[in-house]
Parts: C-alpha cells; sequence; structure tokens
C-alpha cells in the first residue's frame, strides 16, 4: 500500500493512516464524484478508531476532525466502505466511483443530547474546501458532482445535515486560485 502524508498546493498536510477497510474499485470505473459526511460521533477519536478496526467494515478517504485536521485513510484510487447501500445519478453503489469524506460532527447523535445541531467550524470548512479543490483538480470532478450522503442514500442518511452550508463550501472553493495540484512528499 503507497499511502503517504502528503501537502495539498495550499500547504495543509494530509495525514496518512492506514485503513484496512477497502477494496478495488470494479474495473471500468472511474472517480467523478464526491460524497461529504458527517461522522454522527461526538468524540473524533472513537471515530478514527472505528475506521481503523477491521470489524467495522467502514471506512472513507479522508476524514476532517473540527479543528481542520486532515487524514486520508484510503488511497483515492481505492474503493472505500462509506455509503451504504446508494443509487445517484442513474448508478447504484455510489462507492464504486465516488471519493468519501466524513466530516467531524456530531450530528444527530450531538442533536439527540443537547437539542441542536452542531455547528461546521470556519477552520474545517476551509480544510474540506482546499481538499475538494484539490480532488476536482486531479480527477476532473464538477461542481455539481459534490453531494451529500443524504442525497445518495436519502431514504436512510440525512448527513451533512441542514447546519451544512453548502453555498459556504462553493464560495470557499471558488477563492482558492492554485495551481493544477501535483503531489508534494513529505520527507
Ligand atoms: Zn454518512
Amino acid at each position: 500500500m503507497s499511502l503517504i502524508h502528503r501537502t495539498l498546493n495550499s500547504g495543509r498536510i494530509i495525514h496518512a493512516r492506514h485503513s484496512p477497510n477497502f477494496n478495488d474499485r470494479p474495473e471500468g470505473e472511474s472517480i467523478n464524484c464526491i460524497v461529504i459526511h458527517y461522522t454522527d460521533y461526538l468524540v473524533f477519536s472513537e471515530f478514527l478508531a472505528c475506521h481503523l478496526d477491521p470489524a467495522s467494515k467502514l471506512s472513507a478517504h479522508y476524514l476532517i476532525d473540527d479543528d481542520g485536521t486532515v487524514y486520508q485513510l484510503v488511497e483515492d484510487e481505492r474503493r472505500a466502505w462509506h455509503a451504504g447501500v446508494s443509487h445517484w445519478n442513474g448508478r447504484d453503489n455510489v462507492n464504486n466511483n465516488s471519493i468519501g469524506i466524513e466530516l467531524q460532527n456530531g450530528g444527530m447523535t450531538y442533536k439527540e443530547q443537547f437539542g441542536d445541531w452542531p455547528p461546521y467550524p470556519a477552520v474545517q470548512m476551509q480544510a474540506l474546501a482546499e481538499l475538494v479543490h484539490d480532488l476536482q483538480n486531479r480527477f476532473s470532478i464538477p461542481t455539481e458532482h459534490i453531494i451529500g450522503h443524504n442525497d445518495v442514500a436519502p431514504t436512510r442518511k440525512i448527513d451533512p445535515g441542514p447546519h451544512f452550508n453548502w453555498d459556504d463550501l462553493r464560495g470557499r472553493v471558488a477563492r482558492i486560485h492554485l495551481p493544477i495540484s501535483s503531489i508534494k512528499i513529505c520527507v
């Protein structure tokens, strides 16, 4: 496995953590969308541990903590296990052709405990925007192909939830003017 620490052109470091929970994308599948999730966990370290545990059979390509720290758990070219039973744009099994990004956010679990949806901090949204910008450039993903888990599994899922601001994300991505990404390896 060649998952490595790397740095986006924005300077943000992507920390590598190897999840065992992935397989190959089916023959002929290419990456053409990004699915955004919330973790639904109150404690990020517990969510990360879950996604590193082979028993969970869960993973996403990227996890972003609410302080903006970005982790990569599965190589982009491999198939992570984040969307579950899903359908989008005329296709079943969205894991086959998507990149999954999990945002640390207590979601429904937090709402049930504290009465309201938790916010997405600006520092976290900025990290997401820089990652999305990088992925869009590397894989030629159109903006309308950046979607929520609720878009691909509408009867089961509501994440990233009502406090996720799509306009804010699009604005942040649009304000990033960097050359097309080339991956720099941290040594
Ligand atoms: Zn989700």
